[in-house]
Parts: C-alpha cells; sequence; structure tokens
C-alpha cells in the first residue's frame, strides 16, 4: 500500500532540554549562554520554600550570574497578576535578562507572559503611561485587542517543580479574569522556553493532591493530543512513549512520594504531553477544564481529571481505534478488538481516577445545576475544536448534566 502524503505540520520544542535528577545544578551555566543576569519569577514552594531555591542561587554565583526576583505567583495567574508584576519589574535595560520560573504551571505561564510583555508592549510610551490590564488583555485569544506577539520574549528558562502542565514544552501561557470571567491563552511559537530543566528530584516535595491533580493532567493531555482531530504524527509519537510510563508511575508516586524512579517517569510523561498538545491540540475535558476553572476555581489538573472518563466516553464512537491503540500501548495483551480495547482504556482511567481521589462529578466542585447552560456555553475555544466528535452546547450540556 502507498503511503498517505502527510499533511504539513509545524513542530516547536524548546531548544535545550536538561532532563534527570540534580540537573537543577546546572541552572547557571544555562542562564550563562543565554545572557548575563536572571530575573527569578516562582511559586512560592518553588521558589521560597523548597531545597531547590538554594541550589539555584548557588549555581547561579558560581556561573557570575547576578539575580533577583520579580514575581512570585500564587495559584494560576490572572491578568491583575501579570499587570502588577508587569508594573513593578525593575526599571532600567533589559538586556541581557534572562527570566527564570520555578515552580508549577502556574508560575511558569506566569513568567511566559512577564517575558513576552515586557518586549511587545506598545511603542512610544513611558512606563507611567503603560495600562498594562489592557496591554494584557489586548494580547489573548478572542478578547481584547486580540494583538499577536511580534518581538522575541525575553529569553526563560522553565524550571517545572511540579510533574503534569508539561508548560516547560509549551507555546502559550493560560491567563484567567475573575473580574471579566473569562480564562484564554497568550500564544505565540515564540513563547515556547529557549530551554527547560527538568529535574524529577523537584517534585518530591509534592503535597499528594496536586501529585495527583497534575499527574492526571498530564495523562489527559497526553490521551487528548493523539486522539485530537489535529493528528500529528510527531505528537502521536510522543504520546504513545508518555503513557504507558504515566499511568503506571502516577499510582506509585502516590502511594509513595519519595519514589525517585516513578517520579521521574511522571515528569518526563509530563515533558512530552507538553510538548504533545503544544504541537497537536486537544479536546473536551480542556475545553470544559477553562470553563469550570472560571465558574468554580476548579484546578486545572482537577477539571480535567474530572472531564477526562467522560470526554473518553463521548468520543469513543469516533476514535475507539486510536484509544485502542493507546491500551495496547499499556497493556500489550488487550483486546485486539477496538471497542474492547477502548472499553478498557476507559475502566483503566476511571480506576486511576478514584485511587488518585479527584472529584468525579461537577456538583462535587460546586458547580450549582442552574449554571449548566452556562458552563455548556462557555466551554468553547480552541481544545474544544480539537475534539474528535463534534460538540454543539445543546449535546454539550446533555453531557454535563448526566455528571452533575
Ligand atoms: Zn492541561
Amino acid at each position: 500500500m502507498l503511503l498517505k502524503t502527510l499533511d504539513a505540520y509545524d513542530f516547536v520544542v524548546p531548544p535545550v532540554i536538561r532532563f534527570g535528577p540534580g540537573r537543577i545544578v546546572e541552572i547557571g551555566e544555562v542562564v550563562a549562554s543565554l545572557g548575563k543576569r536572571a530575573w527569578l519569577v516562582g511559586s512560592d514552594r518553588g521558589l521560597r520554600q523548597s531545597t531547590a531555591k538554594g541550589q539555584i542561587e548557588k549555581s547561579l554565583s558560581q556561573a557570575g550570574i547576578p539575580w533577583q526576583i520579580v514575581a512570585t505567583s500564587c495559584g494560576e495567574p490572572t491578568v491583575d497578576q501579570v499587570a502588577a508584576a508587569l508594573a513593578a519589574l525593575p526599571p532600567g535595560d533589559r538586556n541581557g535578562v534572562v527570566v527564570v520560573a520555578v515552580g508549577g504551571g502556574s508560575a511558569i505561564d506566569l513568567a511566559k507572559a512577564i517575558a513576552a510583555m515586557v518586549t511587545n508592549l506598545p511603542a512610544n510610551t513611558s512606563g507611567q503611561d503603560i495600562d498594562y490590564d489592557t496591554v494584557v488583555i489586548d494580547h489573548l485569544e478572542g478578547v481584547g485587542g486580540c494583538l499577536a506577539i511580534q518581538h522575541w520574549p525575553l529569553p526563560l528558562v522553565a524550571v517545572p517543580t511540579t510533574a503534569g502542565t508539561g508548560a516547560e514544552a509549551t507555546r502559550n501561557a493560560v491567563i484567567s479574569c475573575p473580574r471579566r470571567r473569562f480564562k484564554k491563552s497568550m500564544r505565540s511559537w515564540m513563547m515556547v522556553p529557549r530551554a527547560a530543566i527538568v529535574d524529577p528530584q523537584l517534585t518530591v516535595s509534592c503535597d499528594r493532591a496536586t501529585t495527583a491533580a497534575t499527574g492526571l493532567d498530564c495523562i489527559t493531555q497526553l490521551i487528548e493530543s493523539f486522539v485530537c482531530r489535529f493528528k500529528r504524527p510527531l505528537p502521536r509519537a510522543l504520546a504513545l512513549e508518555g503513557l504507558p510510563k504515566a499511568v503506571r508511575a502516577l499510582p506509585r508516586v502516590l502511594r509513595d512520594p519519595t519514589d525517585l524512579e516513578a517520579r521521574g517517569a511522571m515528569s518526563h510523561a509530563a515533558l512530552m504531553s507538553g510538548m504533545a498538545l503544544a504541537n497537536a491540540g486537544l479536546g473536551m475535558a480542556h475545553g470544559v477544564a477553562a470553563a469550570l476553572g472560571v465558574e468554580c476555581g476548579t484546578p486545572h489538573g482537577v477539571a480535567c481529571a474530572l472531564m477526562l472518563p467522560v470526554a473518553i466516553r463521548v468520543n469513543s464512537p469516533v476514535a475507539s481505534a486510536d484509544f485502542a491503540i493507546l491500551e495496547r500501548s499499556i497493556d500489550p495483551a488487550a483486546s485486539t478488538d477496538d471497542g474492547v480495547a477502548a472499553a478498557a482504556l476507559l475502566t483503566r482511567i476511571q480506576r486511576l481516577c478514584l485511587e488518585a481521589g479527584v472529584p468525579q462529578r461537577l456538583s462535587d466542585v460546586g458547580l450549582r445545576r442552574e449554571r449548566l447552560d452556562w458552563l455548556a456555553e462557555n466551554s468553547g475555544g480552541s481544545s474544544l475544536r480539537g475534539n474528535p466528535v463534534e460538540l454543539d452546547p445543546v449535546s454539550l450540556r446533555e453531557i454535563l448534566a448526566a455528571i452533575y
């Protein structure tokens, strides 16, 4: 049989990935290859409380890199947080500045937005004149002025301290606005971090709830990017490599948080999930998760975990062959019948969610029943466009009502 001609595609990943336990000590060398001084953006745990801080300071000092903390993230970044961070940046020349993000997806996304906005501020304005709120909103998809990132962001080095979001390898920063009730992406291929230092040791101190939610986010990203309507060969190869490792490692890290081998497998799977989603697309679990985050403040990973089983069930009629391939990548002895193997994947994921202790129903995360219409209508966005089954708000509402 002749090979079908491949569709054209782009593939963008961080040019430098340093993966492995203990590799955080190389951060000074990596930053020195990109600039002369470092602006640190981090989560409390990543930057202030964990042992990472000491190692980062020491490595930067040894490389002769002066550094300062310019922003601390608390929770998923908002327009207000990004604007406040931009307004508070040290004055002066940005030449040679490297932004270093240390934390989970929230900290990395905050750093990505700062790095991109600094070089894309409106021309002919002095610091005091800038309305940072408007500048940020204007660069988000689907709201404000829909401005593109035109200039290279400051170089960014991402150091994840959780294993799940894969933000160290993606081209977007997710920013929410509780005031205007949206959660949207700032996106550009130029926003992919210039380097990712993925050191699984930094995830060992991650608490159980965060480990569970971020781990299931990673698994959702691998599955949704594999079955996504925009099928791309390289993301699919990454998902096939990452998913079996993640589904075996997640129960292990939940039972024993110090299991470094399993932590390493999760960090690796998370990195691959980021590379996969950034170069393919996602599906209904991520589409609904964004709206659920706006309505109930549900953390991204928890919302994805809640939606993943129903997303598999809804898409099985058209994507059972792909779900079966995924199940066979985990269990080579799985059925050769696609429908049976797809059903086995669903059961496997349901068990994993149960073991992780994540919410199973929309009422569990505080959604009010009368808000189902709003949730269905606001679950659009780029993620839902990649879902194998086309869903309009009416059919989505029915699906959501069934898991209320
Ligand atoms: Zn995700």
